[in-house]
């Protein structure tokens, strides 16, 4: 018998099976390895390659673990990971099987209410109340509902508003019910609801597009799939009910979007995301595996959650790019959950307003079911757009906004509406120089500058974390007061607002201060409730948000993300702008938004302005086709890295000169990457561009298979790339 083996470089290793136990592929079990005893899973017969072992000498398996058996679809879907992203098997398994799986059953403490009112009524703590009427839960999922702090629910714990009770890890969810409150929805909704529920009623592999502009309502359409997959197979019992997920990209930022989900199906789902406690993480994930848990929200890893009866996955933002995962097994959750859903036999929606170019070849193709939302709903308009020429209209001196912008953010101001402005860049100064020696304060472990945050009065690598004080003299020449902060941050945009707007109450919104899912809902909570005049923004603020209130969108500087130049860097700014001007003018007001820009000649700004993205699009598209790239060829990056700049440079060359001479294969590198050393970690890179029709799986395989590679030294393959530092 077949087994995967959970440890590094093994793989696939045989066994004997014991008389007495009995095994089937998918199986969890404890196997001998040497003197020690290991964990492993059982394999489908033949579908791995591996040593024949004389039957004789097998050694038999130790013992059948109790846990869950991994699917025959789930197995499947590791297969194809492990073959598409060049990983090791186990490596994929650990993903659906992290260790929590193996942990016993624990007990878990939730509330809810049932003691006195507390002597002290705050209006939070009002808030709370009202929000918790019949709600039970764990701390942190009673926050977000209520929208209010932990601190607030902690306080009416220890009130003894909120009572505790004890509920075993294999207690069963609250269940959400699909008929609680059904949205009335416009035509073009019905129409694409209609669609998306239908095939969750049909069943079989059903991948969806749905595109709907800003605030056009596709959350309320593809609640509508999901109250369809509850509804499947009802009849089978209290419990019964089809499972969907919703993989969004940032789960910090999903407190509007649970109480969304409450409102329309009278529970909040199960969350599932890093900052879980082992007990929560191993009850949702048992709730998960035998089908208690009925909606599951998460960030990309909820994707390989054993759900026993999936009948539709939705990626909501399907355009963001934190879906991509860059460290471990190098996978993209949208694309991942398409295969998913493909091994499930069931549907899968791709929600965004600005789609990613894959995606729209793949519906253009007729790979994916195109689905429309043209307008917005409730007959909100779009915003107006339009571009300032910082050529034309350059800022005062030390300053970051041009003059319209600033006369723009004073009328809204004097309305007494909210603006929001968007720099993609946390911290103060991106740059910290030197005046009297030139020198620039520079990460010591990587090539990157350390980025000055004022508010914490620290120099900071965004790349590695390392963080200093901010030096009083020069480290170089040892010159006081000779530094100077060089160009802007978010923080250095928000001196410049109070500095010109005394009055106006400013929110910075980074991950910098909005770190966990309380402060978001705060945050959201003080902008409803207009505390709130000026946001200031990294792309945290970009997302998902739906404030009626806020009428002027500045994009303070357009052309930053053109500056890298990948393949990616035009359509990556297109959405990033669309995506931020689309939380303008959201309610009844119109909204109108400004964005910088030194070339607003370039096509990019002309679409945006012109509120045409068909024709950025369409030019991205073909100059992709002619440059061969993706998704018109295949990309696979190799990034060979060493302690030892020497070693990275010998084996990386050693890999380029092995490369494979095949027709419609090319090889770019190896070459120093632009961020030459990470974490201490000299870095070389290749760029691998091959045609679509070429197995480019297999050749990488073989030829990285045959350049040995000494153990100082780690190579990792990206396939499908999205960073390319
Ligand atoms: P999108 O995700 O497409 O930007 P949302 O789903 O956030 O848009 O919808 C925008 C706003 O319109 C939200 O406040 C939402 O509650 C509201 N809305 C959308 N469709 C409906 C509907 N059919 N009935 C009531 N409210 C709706
Ligand atoms: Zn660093």
């Amino acid at each position: 018998m077949r087994v995967v083996v959970f440890q590094h470089g093994l793989g696939a290793l045989d066994y004997a099976v014991p008389a007495g136990m009995d095994l089937a592929p998918g199986d969890a079990v404890a196997v001998p390895l040497g003197p020690r005893t290991i964990t492993g899973v059982v394999w489908d017969a033949g579908r791995l390659e591996g040593r024949e072992v004389e039957a004789k000498r097998l050694r038999p398996v130790t013992e059948k673990l109790a846990i869950v058996p991994l699917s025959a679809p789930m197995r499947r879907l590791c297969e194809w990971v492990a073959d598409y992203y060049l990983s090791p098997l186990a490596a994929v398994i650990r993903m659906v099987w992290p260790s929590v799986a193996f942990l016993g059953e624990r007990e878990i403490v939730e509330y809810r209410i049932g003691g006195p009112v507390p002597g002290r009524m705050t209006p939070a703590r009002g808030q709370a109340l009202s929000n918790l009427a019949g709600r039970q839960g764990i701390v942190r999922d009673l926050a977000r509902v209520a929208g209010v702090s932990e601190a607030v629910i902690r306080g009416l714990v220890t009130s003894g508003t909120l009572q505790p009770v004890l509920v075993g890890a294999d207690a069963t969810p609250a269940q959400p019910d699909p008929d609680f409150a059904p949205p009335l929805l416009e035509d073009a909704q019905a129409a694409a609801a209609e669609a998306i529920a239908g095939a969750v009623r049909t069943g079989g592999f059903a991948p969806f597009l749905l595109e709907g502009v800003t605030g056009s309502g596709k959350t309320e359409v593809y609640f509508e799939a999901v109250a369809a997959a509850l509804r499947q197979g009802r009849s089978e019992g209290d419990h019964g009910g089809g499972q969907a997920l919703v993989l969004v990209p940032e789960i910090a930022l999903t407190a509007p979007w649970l109480a969304r989900f409450a409102a329309r199906f009278g529970v909040a789902p199960v969350s599932w995301h890093s900052d879980l406690k082992v007990a929560e993480r191993r009850a949702a994930w048992a709730a998960v595996a035998d089908g208690r848990a009925k909606v599951v929200v998460g960030a990309r890893s909820a994707l390989f959650l054993p759900f026993a009866d999936l009948r539709v996955t939705i990626v909501d933002e399907a355009h963001e790019s934190s879906f991509k995962q860059e460290e471990g097994v190098h996978y993209h959750a949208r694309d991942v959950a398409v295969m998913r859903a493909r091994e499930e036999a069931a549907t899968v929606v791709l929600a965004t307003a600005t789609p990613a170019i894959e995606t729209q070849v793949q519906a253009a193709r007729g790979t994916y079911r195109h689905l429309k939302l043209p307008a917005r709903f409730g007959g909100a308009r779009m915003p107006e757009i339009a571009a300032v020429d910082m050529r034309r209209y350059p800022p005062a001196r030390g300053a970051w906004l041009s003059p319209p912008l600033v006369a723009a953010v004073t009328a809204t101001l004097a309305k007494g509406e909210q603006a929001l402005l968007f720099l993609n860049r946390r911290g103060y100064a991106p740059l910290t120089l030197c005046r009297t020696c030139g020198e620039r304060i520079q990460c010591p472990n990587c090539t990157a500058w350390m980025v000055e945050h004022r508010l914490s009065r620290r120099l900071a690598c965004h790349h590695c974390g390392h963080q200093t004080p901010v030096p009083p003299a020069c480290p170089a020449c040892g010159e006081a007061d000779a530094l100077v902060a060089c160009g802007p941050g978010v923080e250095r945009i928000a001196e410049e607002v109070s500095r010109t707007w005394p009055q106006a109450r400013l929110a910075l919104v980074t991950s910098d201060t909005i770190n966990s899912p309380a402060k978001a809902a705060l945050l959201v909570k003080a902008v409803e409730d207009r505390q709130i005049d000026v946001l200031i923004g990294t792309q945290m603020v970009t997302k998902g948000y739906h404030f009626p209130e806020l009428t002027l969108v500045g994009v303070v500087d357009a052309d930053l993300g053109l500056s890298g130049g990948d393949l990616r860097a035009g359509e990556r700014t297109f959405q990033q702008v669309a995506q931020v001007a689309g939380r303008a003018g959201r309610g009844a007001k119109p909204g109108r938004v400004l964005i910088q820009t030194h070339q607003p000649q370039a096509r990019l700004m002309q679409a945006l302005v012109a509120g045409d993205p068909a024709a950025f699009y369409a030019a991205e598209t073909e100059a992709r086709r002619d440059l061969g790239l993706p998704p018109f060829g295949r990309l696979a990056a190799i990034i060979v890295s060493s302690e030892d700049a020497g070693a990275a440079l010998a084996a990386a060359r050693a890999i380029g000169a092995a490369a494979p001479d095949v027709e419609g294969l090319s090889v770019l590198g190896p070459a120093a990457a632009p961020l030459a050393m990470l974490r201490g970690r000299h870095r070389q890179r290749l760029l691998v561009q091959a045609r679509r029709s070429l197995a480019l799986q297999r050749l990488l395989r073989d030829w990285l298979a045959a350049v040995p590679v000494p153990a100082n030294v780690r190579v990792v393959v990206d396939v499908d790339p999205y960073s390319f530092v």
